[in-house]
């Protein structure tokens, strides 16, 4: 479809359907051929509803047969297209539509619907795959009790799942045989799920807090069951920590988790049957790194708790879709933090917010967290509705308090259980169970944009008083000009000279909940009294608004924040600060052909810290962590050129390198002393890890022979994936003289797994070096890649797109030309793929005038293709407009 036929979605113009569906009986006779399925739904009339044509969705649908109540209905009693079935005169009241829908799941490439992936036949419905399947309302406020029966041959699919509970299973003629599964939970179809094969399943058992036992088991490829162990031991984790905290116990007599390695996203909850990438499921210390296991722990739990949050409780329509995800999101944020630590959990979340969600709100995709208009939803599952979804939950929590907060989830879920709501309904139980009115709070969910705050301050020595002036200014986004003013909760200390925190006799001008000021207002001039000396404002503590900061402390201050401050966020955030504030500057310097200058003390202060026995590893990592480049051309924000960028960052790692080198070659030793031990993937070890790979690659910059020489050694006795991948990643990027022979051992040794040929993939296609494109051109034609798998190409051609500014950047086009290419070439097959790597073009418009011409002929080359998806010409009719 192209873009001028695309209609515009809106929330304004929801209604409910005027019939419901009641009871779906499904029957799939599954043949590698063709696969027949059968559906029985009962229809009953809306109130008011008064002989209105029932129209239902389809998408390149073939129908073989429609009856109502028995008898099959004659060409002029309906219309049938791929995309839509019409009863034109559907029966006055109940009654039973039955249709035969004929796939072909091998031949389809979208991975949406069902579809085959390595033999296994299995479905993905959100948002609009189960329209692929049958006609039917492939919407979420539908909600039906679905029985399904699979035949199959047994050989081929001795495995037959469904959502909800197995009732019946038996072998028939032919070789074949069946499976009934019902689900006595209403839900919409896109939580619908069928999978058949020939898998390994690793089982285990679960009894609820009310003494029901649960049996488990997480499904995967033949003889990979040993690797399902950490997502088992991640689910077991979840559902006791859903209990716990939330008060949420599981419904069904199983939970089943199916790994698949064709898959457009991270995983499905599907009730009771949730269907993952590979990529978070299989682990063991030889494959997976250490982001590896936490991005399996976070995914298990974030998919088990959409039990209550998504599957329980849905969204009414898709422009709800934060309702779920964001929701889902905060709490799998918190089950992480709960496992791991909490401080190191709430940086990464804000690092993530920062490089994927601001460039969003701040570019022409910029959207709100709930949209009120769209023309492909599959285009909306971005990092707006799900990670500043999550942070709007986190605010509201800071607004009103944790135990407001806590009794607002519970009337939530009493009150909404088997429901499709709204983000009205859901903020009303917040309301209502903190009295607070919140209106002024839903701008979050309905402006896009990342609001600035500008902060300035003054001093009083005669008056003991302190005055912070704090402004909020949303810049305008795409349709929306103007912008109302937020309510933006600001978690607060004032450090004093000993480090600690100031207590003031009185505070006016704002406000004010505990450690928390609560701003309202374009502005507020908040007055602190009675101090004794001049504090250093130490705001925003726990990032509590995702918000970009415009505050002037001197180098002194954010030195001091950073060895002082009780926040550790905030002592990281002043390290940050003055990171980004030399990596900008020395930018400009490079740009007007000048030499890079650092200040030293911010460097000193880093090396203090690594000296700090109290701090964890995990927490000095993140420390000595210097922002990315893409973080700094962020920054920069206009006119970029990548190439400066690259230079400026160059010396800045060269410095830290030179001036800390002693230190860092400490960590990295010690770290080799304690290599012996046996691998745990527990935060501890992780975060010793990785402050010793951060340390390495820091060390690396410098090109020394002997620290060279010592990643070579590290590559090659490494014990696990987390060091061998770190080793091997800097001897690509630093294109040391050992990297080819390194990566030939890598792949001769791993080239069988493919979730480790995509770490193989992503080094090379990250590396920052002038023959970079070469080589993954190259690689599209190595046999261990293939276009139809999603994970192979977001590991090759994603990695050089938002991994490698120079190179995806370069100043001759090329970079964006070959990623253009790929997106017209993927549109064809897999156009929900090709999408998401369009979207890496959204900055497109900040780079130097040069390379924004080039990357506007490579977008403008996509478009002159005639047969867009979709997908694929919404996200650039909005890139370029
Ligand atoms: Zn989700």
């Amino acid at each position: 479809m192209s873009q001028e036929t695309s209609p515009i979605i809106r929330l304004a113009d929801y209604k409910p359907t005027p019939y419901a569906i009641d009871k779906v009986d499904l029957d799939f006779d599954l043949t590698p051929e063709a696969t027949l399925v059968a559906a029985t739904l009962a229809i009953s009339p809306r109130a008011g509803t008064f002989g209105e044509p029932l129209v239902l969705n389809g998408d390149e649908l073939t129908l073989v047969r429609v009856a109502i109540d028995g008898r099959d209905l004659s060409e002029d009693e309906y219309e049938a297209s791929p995309s839509q079935l019409t009863i034109k005169v559907p029966p006055n009241g109940a009654f039973r539509l039955e249709m035969t829908t004929r796939l072909d799941p091998a031949a389809n490439t979208k991975l949406m619907g069902l579809y085959r992936s390595s033999g296994t036949w299995c479905t993905q419905c959100e948002a609009e795959g189960f329209r692929r399947i049958t006609y039917y309302y492939d919407r979420p406020d539908v909600l039906s009790v679905f029985t399904v029966k699979i035949t199959a041959p047994k050989t081929e699919a001795p495995i037959l799942l469904s959502n909800g509970n197995p009732v019946s299973s038996g072998d028939l003629d032919d070789g074949k045989h069946f499976a009934v599964w019902h689900d006595p939970w209403p839900k919409p179809s896109y939580l619908f799920a069928l999978v058949a094969g020939d898998l390994d399943a690793l089982e285990d058992d679960f009894t609820t807090m009310n003494g029901r036992k649960v049996k488990l088991a997480v499904y995967v490829e033949k003889g990979n069951a040993p690797k399902a162990a950490y997502a088992m031991d991640s689910l077991k984790r979840s559902m006791k920590w859903d209990e716990d905290v939330f008060g949420r116990e599981y419904d069904l007599d199983v939970f089943n988790v199916v790994a698949v390695s064709d898959f457009n996203m991270g995983a499905m909850e599907n009730k009771g049957l949730n269907v993952f990438n590979d990529k978070y499921v299989l682990a063991d210390p030889e494959i997976a790194t250490d982001a590896d296991y936490a991005g399996i722990e976070a995914v298990i739990a974030h998919e088990y708790f959409h039990n209550w949050t998504g599957d329980r409780i849905t969204c009414r329509d898709w422009f709800q879709l934060c309702l779920k995800e964001g929701l889902t999101v905060f709490r799998d944020q918190e089950f992480s933090s709960d496992m791991r630590s909490r401080a190191v959990k709430r940086i990464s979340d804000a690092r993530l917010l920062r490089s994927q969600q601001f460039p969003e709100d701040g570019g022409p995709l910029a959207h709100p967290v709930r949209p009120e208009q769209y023309k492909e939803i599959n285009n909306f599952y971005t990092a707006t509705v799900y990670e500043k979804g999550a942070e709007v939950i986190r605010m509201l929590k800071t607004l009103i308090g944790g135990d407001a907060f806590a009794r607002g989830m519970d009337l939530y879920f009493s009150r909404h259980d088997g429901e499709a709501a709204t983000i009205e309904q859901f903020i009303a139980c917040f309301a209502e169970a903190s009295g607070r009115d919140l209106e002024p709070f839903m701008v979050w969910y309905r402006e896009a944009g990342t609001p600035i705050v500008t902060v300035e301050e003054s001093w009083d020595e005669a008056s003991h008083r302190f005055t912070l002036t704090l402004t909020q200014e949303t810049p305008a986004t795409p349709g929306q000009q103007t912008k109302k003013p937020r309510v933006i909760p600001v978690r607060f200390g004032l450090v004093g000279p000993d480090g600690g925190d100031m207590q003031p006799s009185g505070i006016a001008g704002a406000e004010v909940n505990g450690d928390t000021l609560i701003l309202t207002q374009p502005s507020h001039t908040v007055t602190f009294e009675g101090l004794a000396s001049r504090p250093v404002p130490s705001l925003f503590r726990g990032f509590s608004a995702p918000v970009k900061v415009r505050q002037s402390l001197s180098s002194a201050d954010l030195i001091f924040l950073l060895a002082n401050d009780t926040d550790s966020f905030n002592r990281w955030q002043a390290g940050t600060t003055l990171a980004m504030t030399a990596l900008v500057k020395a930018t400009q310097q490079v740009r007007a052909g000048q030499a890079p200058s650092f200040e030293l003390a911010p460097i000193d202060a880093l090396g203090s810290l690594l000296d700090d026995t109290a701090l964890d590893a995990a927490f000095k990592a993140l420390l000595i962590a210097v922002p990315s480049e893409n973080d700094v051309a962020r920054e920069v924000a206009e006119n970029v050129d990548p190439d400066a960028v690259a230079t400026a960052h160059q010396a800045y790692r060269r410095t830290i390198a030179d001036r800390l080198g002693a230190r860092l070659k400490a960590i990295v030793e010690a770290d080799g002393a304690a290599a012996g031990q046996p691998y745990v993937p527990d935060a501890a070890g992780a975060g010793r890890r990785s402050l010793a790979n951060t340390a390495l690659d820091l060390l690396s910059i410098t090109g020394s022979q002997e620290i060279m020489a010592l990643v070579r050694r590290r590559f090659e006795t490494a014990t696990n994936m987390t060091d061998r991948m770190a080793a091997l990643t800097i001897l690509v990027h630093r294109g040391d003289a050992g990297a080819e022979a390194a990566l030939a051992s890598f792949f001769e040794r791993f080239g069988n797994v493919p979730l480790v040929v995509d770490k193989w993939l992503s080094a090379q296609a990250s590396a920052p070096l002038a023959n970079t494109l070469d080589k993954v051109l190259a690689l599209t034609q190595h046999p261990a890649f293939s276009f139809g798998n999603p994970n192979r190409v977001r590991a090759l051609v994603g990695a050089f797109a938002t991994s490698n500014p120079t190179q995806f950047g370069r100043a001759d086009g090329k970079g964006f030309g070959f990623v253009s290419n790929i997106i017209s070439r993927l549109d064809a097959t897999n156009p929900q793929l090709a999408a998401r790597l369009l979207v890496t073009f959204r900055s497109w418009r900040s780079y130097e005038p040069k390379r924004r011409a080039q990357a506007e002929t490579a977008l403008r080359s996509i478009q002159i293709k005639e047969q867009l998806s979709r997908d694929v010409a919404d996200i650039l009719e909005r890139t370029l407009a």
